[in-house]
């Protein structure tokens, strides 16, 4: 594989790879990229292995309570009381009764800031009812990418 790779690998900065390096995406031998030498590949795959031993030294761990963690860049009051029940360690759910753009202002701050906090409409008043559920999803996604990476560190290298 070194070989090859110091011939025709192509690597692109962005993504991750479980082939080589964690951070470079390898798009696939013969494609359009930077090759590399056969040096370079060695160097590159030692410093990947450096690098997987490091993130995989301990297993991710559930949250112990209800503290999720989240910066919240919108000062709006909404968003404040976002923010006050992501960091609560004891609340679970939250409910907002507000207007339509109100909630679709909470669903996209939740979603660009990954608030590990899963929404779903309750209708049957006027507004209707947002409910914010705390859920398990930066976690989940840590212990994938361990368990990807656990893999990977003990597969055999292939020629
Ligand atoms: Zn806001």
């Amino acid at each position: 594989m070194l070989a090859k790779l110091g011939e025709t690998a192509a690597f692109c900065a962005q993504g991750r790879s479980d082939l080589v390096l964690p951070g470079l995406w390898v798009r696939g031998l013969g494609e359009i990229g930077v090759p590399i030498s056969a040096q370079a590949a060695e160097q590159l795959l030692d410093l990947s292995r450096v690098i997987l031993k490091a993130d995989t030294r301990t297993e991710p761990v559930p949250p112990r309570d209800g503290v999720r963690e989240a910066t919240i860049d919108c000062d709006c009051a909404d968003c404040k009381a976002l923010g006050a029940f992501v960091r609560d360690p004891v609340a679970l759910q939250h409910r907002f009764r507000r207007w339509l753009h109100q909630r679709a202002h909470l669903e996209q701050i939740i979603i660009k800031h990954r608030c590990d906090v899963s929404t779903r409409t309750v209708k049957g008043t006027s507004p209707h009812i947002l409910v914010c559920t705390k859920n398990y999803a930066s976690f989940q996604a840590r212990l994938a990418r361990y368990r990807a990476d656990i893999k990977v560190l003990h597969k055999p290298a292939r020629m």
